[in-house]
């Protein structure tokens, strides 16, 4: 473990008893946002409902590269094998609310070519009175994660942190268009911020991607990450741009979670190496694969319905992936 990698005592003090364990739990990434049960309907098949939410797909794709500690709320009705899936990856559930009713729940349908989805029902259930509370033990991490949820709750849990070293997050058309005062008052404390296209032109009011990248991070986020669907993804950051193309999928079932897998991925592995900006710029080539693990999970999490695929995925699965990202970008 290298230097860089420890956190902000042991560089210089004298705080000798750090073992590995206790640094890595030191290390975590904090991960806000939705625990839900998701209906899903695609061309390869229909399920009624099966454990998602955008928390869950980030955290179980970070998980991968660093400890993960999740906030979110579900209902009594949560059951305990989407409990133990969670534990199975090491995700601190200590932050994951149950309260009395029923969980967050979702149901979407997609087109034939899978590029876009119908949302047919929107349950909020316990998530409508959602207010993070961070655990004592959550406060101090240096990374976190804001999901799709409100900005100004997002912004509540930015409040209770301290000495975090990397913050982001993503949002979504909906905030951009109800809440947008609240959203720029938010994004403009973010390191970093992952959009789709659509979303970054709705967000600058600008068609040009670079143009609209440009005001982007004049709003706040030095880093950002538009995602093109099934196209890949670019990343702009103050030396530059970078553009990652979509992984082409020999089986494509479900699409659902793949943002949110791309960013468990994106931030999963910068805080696994243990990225610290009051040293400096993040360096480009980190960012860059940082963008292509986003891929790769985000590419992982189309090929079963729902969660499944991660019930079997593995590191060496991932290294392989992106090492055929390697390749076929090589010239
Ligand atoms: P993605 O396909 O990456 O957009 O993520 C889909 C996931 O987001 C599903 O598992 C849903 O449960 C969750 N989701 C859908 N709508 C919302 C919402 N309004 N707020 C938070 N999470 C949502």
């Amino acid at each position: 473990m290298g230097l860089s990698r420890l956190p902000p005592q042991c560089h210089h003090g004298t705080t000798p008893f750090y073992t590995l364990e206790n640094i890595a739990e030191l290390m975590s990434l904090v991960v806000v946002g939705s625990v839900a049960y998701d209906g899903v309907e695609t061309p390869h098949g229909k399920v009624d409902r099966m454990l998602g939410g955008a928390a869950t797909y980030i955290s179980l794709a970070a998980s991968y590269f660093t400890h993960v500690k999740i906030v979110a709320v579900v209902g009594d009705d949560f059951a305990q094998q989407d409990v133990d899936l969670l534990a199975s990856r090491d995700i601190d559930l200590s932050g994951l609310e149950r309260v009395p009713g029923k969980t967050f729940f979702w149901a979407g349908k997609y087109t034939p070519d899978m590029n876009d989805r119908e949302t047919l029902i929107t349950d909020l259930n316990v998530f409508a009175d959602f207010n993070p509370k961070l655990p004592d033990h959550y406060k101090s991490q240096p990374y976190v994660f804001l999901g799709n949820i409100q900005p100004d709750l997002q912004d509540s849990v930015r409040m209770q942190v301290n000495g975090t070293r990397l913050i982001g997050g993503d949002t979504m058309n909906l905030w951009i268009d109800i809440t947008r005062a609240q959203l720029l008052n938010t994004i403009k404390h973010w390191d970093f911020l992952l959009i789709n296209d659509g979303e970054a032109r709705m967000l600058s009011g600008l068609n040009h991607l670079g143009k609209a990248a440009e005001k982007i991070m004049a709003m706040g986020p030095k880093t950002l990450i538009i995602k093109r669907g099934e196209y890949g993804a670019m990343l702009f950051h103050p030396n530059g741009y970078f553009a990652v193309p979509g992984y082409l999928l020999d089986q494509l079932y479900d699409p659902t979670g793949a943002g949110d897998c791309f960013a468990g991925g994106f931030m999963g592995y910068l805080a696994g190496e243990g990225v610290d900006p009051a040293n400096g710029p993040i360096d480009a080539k980190l960012l860059g694969r940082a963008v292509v693990y986003g891929s790769v999970l985000g590419s992982f999490c189309c090929e079963q319905f729902g969660v499944d695929r991660f019930r079997s995925l593995t590191k060496k699965d991932i290294d392989q992936r992106f090492e055929e990202f390697r390749t076929f970008t090589a010239f």
